[in-house]
């Protein structure tokens, strides 16, 4: 088993904005792939980006970071490579606005909220202070919510008594979106509780509302007929989805059609049609309108191994279709406040909290993190204490590859990029 990944380590998402926001670092929520499949002799893990395949030849095409190309021959193919932040047409934005889908991502997070306190801390004009010390979320789904929440929770919880000059409490936090409810896909009842939990926060929701321009001193923002401008330090984008470049790829090399995100439309045992020997899932894979949520990446992926294992010695025959089975979904709000709902069920406040707590806990990924994420948590939610808060200033200029070699040596089976 060949496992490519341009990143090389496995992230548990669902706790990015616990990283980006200071209570737990990106090793707890992350783990090396190399160290997490040690005990398979027979996984070779490659870290490299997938940028073309031969499906006529059964190749995958991967860029290493030393600028070489590799040709990798399969029997057999599963593709997930998840979704992307998506800007609707306008990734100029991303600049300003990052999103949050990566260790990178929550690290820039970070650096850009803690950073606009210290900014704030430095402002000799009220103008200058107020822009610092206003914080813009786009979009109201969990990433969303649990971003404001947390932003107000620090503000007011964790670097209260720490400035000289200014309030953290001040701190406004502004969370945009197009519907008319945070949470939507709760239903009615658990986002109105999201509602009120914000609320009682001090996140301002702003419904009905579209965000048209983003810069670096602020946002627009249109609400039916009027746009307004808002000037703020901190602006976070998590209002959309698309597939990978990797999905346009694979579609031209299979014929496979995309939905509009661009994710590919697989039939019900996730392969490509006509291409039994390619199977895409998870976030990357278009199927019966299911979300794009963990579970789903976890059973589909599971069901794809073994059809294929099925197909190598005959055991363990699986269904014919690929049929999902809904465990509920759950958000954090805020200490001791979330929401779950779980078939016709809700539940919020502690009570869903605790449940929230056990998920995260059973899912992460290795005993280490298991752990110490527990530990830091028991602190964190108990005095309102954020250890991981050290960020980088700025990103080194380069854009060269990271270990490029002068005079990279070609071998056998790679040849070298133009
Ligand atoms: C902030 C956030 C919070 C979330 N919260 C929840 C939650 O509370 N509950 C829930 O159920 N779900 C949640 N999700 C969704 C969940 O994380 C995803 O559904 C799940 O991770 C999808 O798994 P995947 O394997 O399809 O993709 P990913 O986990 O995105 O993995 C894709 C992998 O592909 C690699 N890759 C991409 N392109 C290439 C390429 N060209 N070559 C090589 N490698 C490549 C990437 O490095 C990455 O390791 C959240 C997601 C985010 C971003």
């Amino acid at each position: 088993v060949t496992l490519i990944d341009r990143a090389g380590h496995h992230l548990f998402q669902p706790l990015l904005y616990q990283c980006a926001t200071g209570i737990l670092s990106e090793g707890q929520i992350a783990m090396s792939l190399r160290n997490l499949l040690k005990r398979h002799r027979n996984i070779e893990c490659v870290m490299a980006e997938v940028v073309d395949f031969d499906v006529t030849g059964r190749r995958v095409i991967a860029r290493r970071n030393d600028g070489l190309t590799v040709e990798f021959p399969y029997d057999h193919l599963i593709a997930a490579a998840g979704v992307r932040q998506s800007y609707f047409g306008h990734d100029e934005f991303a600049e300003h606005a990052p999103g949050m889908k990566t260790i990178t991502d929550a690290l820039v997070i970070r650096r850009k909220v803690f950073g606009a306190f210290e900014m704030a801390e430095l402002a000799n004009d009220a103008a200058r202070r107020g822009r610092w010390l206003t914080f813009v979320c786009v979009g109201a789904g969990p990433t969303g919510v649990e971003l404001a929440g947390q932003i107000r929770e620090l503000a007011t919880h964790t670097i209260e008594h720490e400035f000289g000059h200014i309030s953290p409490e001040d701190a406004r936090v502004i969370l945009f979106d197009g519907g008319d409810r945070p949470l939507a896909s709760f239903g009615k009842k658990l986002s109105g509780k999201a509602a009120a939990t914000l609320d009682d926060l001090g996140v301002e929701f702003h419904s009905h509302s579209h965000v048209v321009d983003v810069d670096d001193r602020g946002v627009e923002v249109r609400k039916r007929e009027a746009t307004s401008r808002y000037e703020a330090g901190t602006v976070l984008w998590t209002a959309g989805v698309k597939a990978p470049e990797m999905a346009g790829v694979l579609a031209k090399a299979t014929g496979a059609q995309q939905d509009k995100a661009g994710r590919i439309l697989v039939e019900a045992d996730c392969t490509i049609r006509g291409h039994p020997d390619i199977s895409v899932v998870g976030d990357m894979m278009a199927l019966n309108d299911l979300p794009g949520v963990a579970e789903v990446a976890m059973q589909s992926g599971a069901f794809a191994a073994r059809r294929i294992r099925h197909q190598i010695d005959g055991r363990g025959k699986p269904a014919d279709a690929f049929k999902f089975r809904d465990f509920g979904s759950a958000a954090y709000i805020a200490r001791y406040k979330a929401v779950v709902s779980f078939w016709r069920f809700g539940l919020s406040g502690f009570l869903a909290w605790v449940v929230w707590l056990f998920i995260h806990i059973s899912f992460l990924t290795g005993f280490r993190n298991w752990f110490s994420a527990t530990l830091t948590w028991l602190v964190s939610f108990s005095r309102g204490i954020r250890k991981e808060r050290p960020f980088t200033i700025r990103d080194p200029q380069t854009t060269k590859d990271p270990y490029s070699d002068p005079r990279p040596i070609p071998q056998e089976g790679s040849k070298e990029e133009d």
